[in-house]
């Protein structure tokens, strides 16, 4: 560090940030609480000493002599310590009881005041010194300054700091004075100088906020004292009364021992200034960058960092609260799930940037059209509102129309689902939840954006929490079955491949087929659990059928995109293929087009490892998503599944034959084998026969059913199990 910035740190030149400059008013304040409370027990008892002797003594003319020379003094400072005490009560616990000790202040001050305006008045004719007409000033102008501040007190509700700070600076004035005056008077008697040592010492622990102004303060009053010391140099003609001596008439000189003390002790003290605040300052730059932290993590533990609105952890907590009062108005509340449809699109077209600013404006529009009431971002692209019920769907409209004006070449639409809570409701999640699932219902409806948590949707939200609640029971329970869906050749219409479709056959609920079950499974990211176990049954048929001298003929498996975040998709297959000595080319992966869109290069990456471990990857659902082209571009697949939207729309629709062909023929180009899903018309075979398409699947072969009814039907002659797996 520089000389001169180290040098203007020492002396506390430098600017010091609000906190440190608190930190140091509020130890300051601390530090006064002791320093008057030991000037006032002092003061007290010098003045109870004082009167003592007056008593005991007949002092006759000389008690106002007494009087000027210290009972003024001891009031001034009683005083000063008093008006500190209070000033610094009031800053540190906000005492302010302080009346009466105010009012006892102002009478002190008085007392000194009318007695020094005696003083200087009666100045002319007596035989006093410069010094005393100094003193009696100094006595004058400090009371007059605490009666103010006494004043300011009593009227002054709000603290002030300068006020606080005033008032020490008035107090250590006073002190410093003090122990001048009562100094010099030990000097001349030749006893120790104790008084001003003390009350030095006291004024350092007093300022400590900034050395240079202690160094100021101190040397001066060091100059003064020296000087008036150094005026004094012969004892022998010190006028007493009892004990105390006329300044006038004593005289002493000043030695080199005490010059040499006296430099000494105003350097060490100038020392001990720098160690008190360095060390002061050091702690409050501490403490300050703790608060700095401490602000940081609460902040963050309430708000969401993107959009800079409350978080969840807060909306919870909060929510719950006021459900739990019983002044809050239920009947008239409304828990709201908002989410913004194809914000993923959006995404995948402009990038993250753009789409966190679509975030951040959406936010704020939600946040400002529900001023007043409870917005958080839930996660993702949703967000929830706990509000009024009256005027709600007004807004949620308003939302709606600025959204949808924010769209660009992506379709945007707010979907909003509300729920009521019941008169016993205390769980916001589950509010949020009931509220969530509301919303979910009106997906992909187009300009329907709000739908109210009703009885119709209390069975189905019903289901779902069995779901989540009871996936690991159903694996446990083998409530989870495969069934099995063939794929023909169209060259014979041969069974070429089984397609491995979930059932969860429910002892409460009955069977339940997938479109049940695999949203919510991967919604609460157990999607895993479900395909893991289905993984198993089909490797475990494969050997059972080979083991029985059964055919069996290539499964194709149903994999969701969060199997490759949740788990290490290829060396569990590879696990389980060994398990049960299965020859990978027995078991293709489908992926369905949706879950490639994303464009996460760790999928890419995936796919290709299952490739090259020697699977075959099947694209799922082609020509259902938007970026059914892209993901043909991006990944390498073995067979593409042409979603089954086509062949439903084929009869009716006219363009619907020509597409199908040019896939089918894009395909072939692209060296893949076509597979098309959801034929259900001998028509509509013949129609895929006639362009080239290698395979077909749907209901007109047969429903997915369990692999014993497929046995059968071959056995009965219904199916033909392709030639090339026949003796398998
Ligand atoms: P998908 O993979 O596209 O499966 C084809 C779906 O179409 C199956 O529905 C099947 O029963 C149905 N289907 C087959 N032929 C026809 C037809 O001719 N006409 C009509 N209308 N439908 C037909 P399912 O079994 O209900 O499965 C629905 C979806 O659930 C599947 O679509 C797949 O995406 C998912 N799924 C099924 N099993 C699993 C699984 O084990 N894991 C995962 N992650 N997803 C699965
Ligand atoms: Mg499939
Ligand atoms: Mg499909």
């Amino acid at each position: 560090m520089p000389v001169k910035k180290k040098l203007m740190q020492l002396t506390g030149v430098n600017k010091q940030s609000p906190y440190v400059k608190n930190h140091f008013y509020l130890t300051n304040m601390k530090s006064s609480i002791y320093m008057s409370v030991i000037v006032i027990v002092l003061e007290i008892w010098m003045i109870e000493r004082m009167i003592r002797t007056i008593f005991e003594k007949d002092l006759g003319s000389k008690l106002e002599s007494l009087i000027e020379s210290y009972f003024s003094n001891y009031f001034m400072l009683l005083s000063a310590g008093t008006l500190m005490l209070l000033f610094a009560l009031r800053a540190l616990f906000n005492f302010r009881k302080t009346r009466w000790l105010a009012i006892a202040v102002i009478l002190l001050s008085l007392s000194v005041v009318v007695f020094e305006i005696r003083m200087i008045t009666q100045f002319g004719g007596s035989s006093k010194s410069t010094a005393d007409l100094i003193n009696y000033l100094i006595l004058f102008s400090a009371s007059v300054v605490m009666i103010c501040f006494s004043v300011v007190l009593m009227l002054d509700r709000k603290e002030k700091k300068w006020h606080s700070l005033c008032v020490m600076y008035v107090f250590s004035f006073c002190c410093i004075n003090f122990g001048i005056i009562m100094s010099v008077h030990s000097f001349a008697k030749g006893d120790q100088i104790l008084t001003f040592l003390t009350m030095e010492l006291f004024v350092i622990c007093l300022l400590i906020w900034r050395p240079w102004i202690g160094f100021l303060v101190l040397t001066v009053s060091y100059g003064v004292f020296y000087y008036r010391i150094s005026g004094i140099i012969d004892i022998s003609t010190v006028e007493r009364i009892d004990g105390i001596i006329d300044l006038n008439t004593a005289r002493i000189g000043l030695g080199d021992g005490v010059k040499i003390n006296g430099f000494t002790m105003w350097l060490s003290t100038l020392l001990f200034c720098i160690a008190n605040y360095s060390r002061t300052m050091s702690q409050g730059l501490k403490d300050e960058n703790l608060e700095q932290v401490n602000t940081y993590l609460s902040k963050i533990s309430i708000f969401d960092e993107l959009t800079g609105i409350h978080n969840m952890v807060h909306f919870r907590t909060e929510s719950e609260k006021m459900l739990s009062y019983v002044t809050t108005d239920k009947e008239n509340s409304v828990f709201l799930f908002m989410d913004i449809e194809n914000f993923k699109s959006y995404n995948e077209k402009y990038g993250f940037t753009e789409g966190n600013e679509l975030l951040k404006k959406t936010a704020k529009i939600i946040d400002e059209t529900f001023t007043g009431s409870l917005v958080s971002r839930f996660s993702d692209d949703h967000f929830v509102v706990y509000t009024k019920l009256d005027g709600c769907k007004e807004k949620i409209s308003e939302i709606s129309v600025k959204i949808h004006n924010m769209q660009r070449e992506v379709h945007l639409e707010l979907k909003c689902g509300a729920y009521k809570p019941a008169e016993n409701d205390t769980d916001a999640s589950l509010a949020c939840d009931r509220a969530r699932f509301a919303c979910n219902t009106i997906k992909k409806h187009y300009h329907n954006h709000f739908r109210f948590y009703d009885k119709k949707l209390e069975e189905k939200f019903r289901l779902k929490q069995y779901i989540v609640n009871n996936i690991d029971t159903a694996i446990s329970n083998d409530y989870i079955k495969v069934f099995y869906q063939p794929i023909v050749s169209t060259k014979d219409g041969s069974i070429c491949g089984l397609e491995a479709l979930a059932r969860w056959n429910d002892p409460k609920y009955g069977l339940l087929p997938p479109g049940m079950f695999i949203d919510t499974l991967e919604e609460y990211r157990q999607i895993h659990k479900l395909d893991q176990t289905i993984i198993e049954i089909v490797c475990r048929d494969y050997r059972q059928a080979a083991d029985e001298g059964k055919p069996f003929v290539p499964a194709s498996i149903n994999f969701s995109r969060l199997d490759f975040e949740l788990f290490n998709v290829v060396e569990f297959l590879g696990s389980m293929t060994e398990k049960y000595r299965v020859p990978k080319n027995f078991i293709d992966v489908e992926i369905t087009e949706s879950a490639l869109t994303d464009q996460q290069d760790f999928l890419q990456k995936s796919v290709d490892n299952l490739r090259s471990a020697g699977y075959k990857v099947w694209l799922d659902d082609f020509g259902s998503g938007y970026s059914s082209l892209n993901v043909l571009k991006d990944y390498q697949f073995d067979v593409l599944k042409i979603d089954m939207k086509f062949l439903s729309g084929f009869g009716s629709n006219d363009k619907a034959a020509p597409i199908l062909k040019n896939i089918v023929e894009l395909t072939r180009q692209l060296d893949l084998v076509s597979l098309t899903e959801g034929v259900e018309t001998e028509q509509q075979f013949e129609f895929l026969r006639s362009i080239g398409c290698n395979r077909a699947q749907g209901y007109l072969f047969s429903k997915p059913c369990p692999k014993e009814e497929l046995y059968e039907k071959v056995t009965e002659g219904k199916l033909k199990i392709s030639e090339e797996y026949e003796n398998k």
